[in-house]
Parts: C-alpha cells; structure tokens; sequence
C-alpha cells in the first residue's frame, strides 16, 4: 500500500532529518514508529501524507509517486488518510456531535448519512454519553477519542496517529491503543508514533525504530526482520 524507496530528507538548515529510509506497508498492517524526540517520525509522516517532499526517494501509495500528484489530486490523496495529532485538535466552541459532523460536511456527506453515522461512531469508540458535550467538559482521553472517531468517521484507507497518547495517563494510553487496533481490526491500516516504546510493547504488532533519521530495527510481532 505504502512504500518508501530510499527516502532521504534534508531541511534547508541542512538537519539530516531522514537518511535513506526504506519501507514497505501493507494494507490491513498495524505498524508503530518509535524513537526519541528528533529522530524524524513527525518528518517520516510528512513524507507520506505529502505535506513536505522528500530531498532524496520516492513515496508510493498504491503505486503512484505522492510528491508529484497535482494539487487537486493531493487533496483527494489526503481524503484517503485520516490523522489524528497528540493534541487532539477538536474545534473548542463544538461538541463531540459537531466536530464529527463537521468533518462530514466537509466531505460532502448528507446530513441523513451524519445523523446516523455521528452517534455510531462515537459509540465505537464508548463515548456515546458524551456526545453533546464541549472539549473543555471531557478528559483528555475522552477529547483523543473524539478525535479518533473525526477521524475515521470518513472511511480512510490508511489512519496516521501522530504521538496520540503522548498527553495521557497509561491507562488512557491503553484504551486509544485498544481503539486503535479495534479500528485496524476492522480493515483500516494504522500508522503509529510514539517515543514511548512501552506503550507498543504489548501490541504484537510490527515496530519500526528510527534513530537519528535511520531505521536501526523493524520487528514483525516481536521478531527482528532485519
Ligand atoms: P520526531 O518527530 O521523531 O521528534 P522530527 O521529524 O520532528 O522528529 O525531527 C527530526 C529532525 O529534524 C530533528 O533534528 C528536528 O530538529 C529537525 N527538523 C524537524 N522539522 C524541521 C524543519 N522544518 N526545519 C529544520 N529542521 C527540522
């Protein structure tokens, strides 16, 4: 689904952010990017959802070079992934209704389809009882599910979730993993990152760690693949 041929990205500052960076993920995989602060998996991401270009390589999707779609085709490209930031990102002045909703209007879907689907999502992710409520009247994991739930409610191909536990407890932390893999568990391909490894350790799923811009493991369920 996703390949990265030899990515190598260097800023302007000339920060070697990434360093010939090879991979290859398959639709329906769950993986996680580990590694410290600064170890490039904000940048990785960027790679693949084509908000920055790499210097060096290539990123396919499906086959097609992501870096050089034309802007309208960017757009529908981005359609197909769904993010989710550390910092939630919700609209402060919407319920949980709304800020579903909103990205349901955004794409266009009729106002039947987000009465029906608003209140289901947010059942999957076990906040039906907070739907009418603001951002400042839920916990911080609550306020993560409501953005998890934004973004799927669409129907991505492919999840990003960028350090989405990084604000939370452990046991907040568990529940947006448990949700994660529920939502990969029904067909979504997941990409994770966190600098917390504990926090994929109990996943069974694969790890890819990145240090200083370079790949120095990639476990499949636990086993070294490289
Ligand atoms: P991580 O997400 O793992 O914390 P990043 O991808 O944000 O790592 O950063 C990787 C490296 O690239 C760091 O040295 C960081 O300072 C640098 N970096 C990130 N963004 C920029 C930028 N826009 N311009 C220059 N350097 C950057």
């Amino acid at each position: 689904m996703i390949e990265l041929d030899q990515v190598t990205k260097k800023y302007s500052d000339k920060t070697l952010a990434l360093d010939d960076i090879s991979i290859h993920i398959k639709k329906g995989e769950f993986v996680s990017i580990v590694g410290h602060s600064g170890a490039g998996k904000s940048t990785l991401l960027k790679m693949i959802n084509a908000e920055d270009r790499p210097t060096l390589g290539k990123v396919l999707f499906e086959s097609t070079d992501v870096h050089k779609l034309g802007r309208h085709d960017i757009l529908l490209y981005r359609r197909k992934i769904g993010t989710v930031f550390q910092d939630g990102r919700l609209l402060a002045n919407r319920n949980a209704y709304e800020n579903i909703a909103f990205a349901m209007e955004a794409a266009g879907r009729y106002d039947h389809d987000i009465e029906a689907d608003v209140p289901e999502i947010l059942k999957l992710v076990g906040l039906e009882d907070k739907i009418w409520n603001f951002p400042h009247e839920m916990s911080g994991g609550e306020r993560q599910r409501v953005a998890i739930a934004r973004a799927i409610i669409n129907q991505p191909e492919l999840i990003i979730a960028d350090e989405p536990t990084g604000n939370l407890d452990p046991i907040n932390t568990g529940e947006i993993i448990s949700i994660l893999k529920k939502i990969n568990d029904l067909g979504t391909t997941v990409i994770l990152t966190t600098h917390n490894k504990g926090v994929v350790d109990s996943l069974g799923k694969r790890v890819i760690t990145l240090e200083s811009g370079r790949i120095i493991r990639d476990e499949k369920e636990g086993r070294y693949s490289i």
